[in-house]
């Protein structure tokens, strides 16, 4: 499969190529020349195959013509080691629970994949050593950081603004050593994130070191994200539900949404979509007027999509041949305010038992609002409620337990390096460290 960039100023690449480098040099987004259905056999009797088995046919379709069979089988099953279940909230909503996997969140799927897809290339090409870097608010660099751990031939540095990451998260990726190290940058995440981007377009630099990056800008990270929406919809299907699907997506980046119109574009029988988002309205306003205003962020608690200009509306936006109409035809939007997020999570944990996270607050809420008779909602619940432990704990007013793969990380000692937020200080690092 070749790829094209969304700014159609670059050359098109190879799997390996998008993979390897993330972004496209015009700073475009890598998409895919052809999206290929699947069968529909495959969809008469999804109900009857297991996770594993599913995510195998849509990554042969999405990788297939670049990776042998068996060492994509192999990449798919390793990254999927535990489950995702779909959870029953109400009537017609049910959760999918993103959250069973080592970082309890949904980027441990994309991290994972990317990882063992990076590592075949590296072995299959005999690479010098590749460099992930990932700016982190909290959950992208705990997901990545231990998608890698132990992958040969790539070194992760993960830049997390000092201060600015709660305890829990800070411990996922602070205590793995082996090839990831932690620099706890003294700045903002923007900073983190403008050192990683000044990194990427340093000539110099790019030409010592191999260096990409493992946002959901890589297809290898965004595009096994569609495994669990075929997943879910199997689920769905094996409860007599699949009629008149809608899924509600916690959107802060847009890569987990955009792999689910994926999956719809492979024929995956959902009837639309719901982006829902907290105070960073960006795309609910972009619905609203037609017009796309990125905005600097604003803090809220459902943090993690505090995103003022996500990404992957570049990838939308070609997806539907840059048609506002189209997009408003398949997505609708929705936006919060954290003291509506607060109230969501005590409604449902007082009336339905079910503990909401922030981010899947938002989720489930746009789906009680909007839900049409005979409708079937799923909201993807990307994050275990233990990892906001103190804003969960301050809302329902009880404690939250937690989960035994949570403590393990807290027992562990952080080792992180500081870093000043001055580009010259970082590049100077990573030139020292790269003549070692
Ligand atoms: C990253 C993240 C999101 C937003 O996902 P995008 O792909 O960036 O839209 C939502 N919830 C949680 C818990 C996350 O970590």
């Amino acid at each position: 499969m070749k790829y094209y960039s969304t700014n159609k100023q670059a050359p098109e690449a190879t799997l390996e190529e998008a993979v390897v480098r993330g972004l496209a040099s015009d700073k475009g987004l890598f998409m895919p020349f052809s999206i290929k259905p699947l069968p529909q056999a495959f969809y008469d009797s999804i109900d009857t195959l297991g996770f594993q088995e599913i995510a195998c046919r849509v990554a042969d379709a999405f990788f297939g013509e670049d990776v042998p069979a068996d060492t994509l089988k192999q990449i798919v099953y390793d990254t999927l080691s535990f489950d995702v279940p779909l959870v029953k909230v109400t009537d017609d909503i049910y959760s999918l629970e993103l959250f069973h996997g080592p970082t309890l969140a949904f980027k441990d799927v994309g991290g994972r994949f990317m990882a063992r897809l990076l590592g075949h290339f590296i072995r299959k090409e005999g690479k010098k050593q590749v460099n992930v870097l990932v700016a982190t608010s909290g959950d992208t660099g705990s997901a990545v950081a231990n998608g890698f751990l132990g992958v040969e031939g790539i070194h992760v540095y993960v830049l997390y603004p000092k201060g600015k990451v709660s305890d829990i998260q800070e411990k996922q990726f602070t205590t793995l050593g082996r090839n990831i190290t932690a620099l706890e940058v003294d700045g903002t995440f923007d900073d983190c994130q403008a050192l990683v981007k000044s990194a990427f377009m340093d000539k110099e630099l790019n030409g010592r070191l191999l260096l990409t990056s493992a946002n959901s800008i890589n297809v290898a990270r965004f595009l096994p994200q569609a495994f669990y929406y075929f997943h879910a919809y199997a689920q769905l299907k094996r409860a007599g539900r699949a009629d008149n699907v809608v899924i509600c997506v916690p959107s802060g980046n847009f890569g987990n949404i955009t792999a689910g119109l994926f999956g719809k574009r492979m024929g995956l029988p959902v009837k639309r979509f719901i982006a829902s988002n907290n105070r960073n309205d960006i795309f609910y306003q972009f619905l609203r007027t037609g017009v796309y205003t990125p905005r600097p962020s604003i803090a809220t608690i459902a943090n993690a999509m505090d995103v003022g200009n996500p990404s992957n509306f570049a990838r939308v936006l070609d997806l539907y041949g840059g048609s506002h109409a189209a997009i408003a035809a398949e997505i609708s939007g929705a936006t919060y305010t954290d003291e509506q997020i607060a109230e969501t999570m005590k409604t449902v944990w007082k009336q339905k038992h079910y503990l909401l996270d922030p981010h899947g607050a938002c989720g489930f809420r746009a789906l009680s609002e909007s839900l049409r008779p005979g409708e079937t909602g799923i909201f993807l619940e990307t994050a275990h409620p233990a990892k906001f432990k103190d804003t969960v704990e301050g809302i329902i007013g009880e404690t939250v337990a937690i989960p035994e793969k949570l403590q393990a990380f807290m027992r562990g000692e952080k080792q992180s390096l500081p870093m000043s937020k001055e580009f010259a200080d970082f590049r100077e690092y990573l030139l020292t460290v790269s003549d070692m």
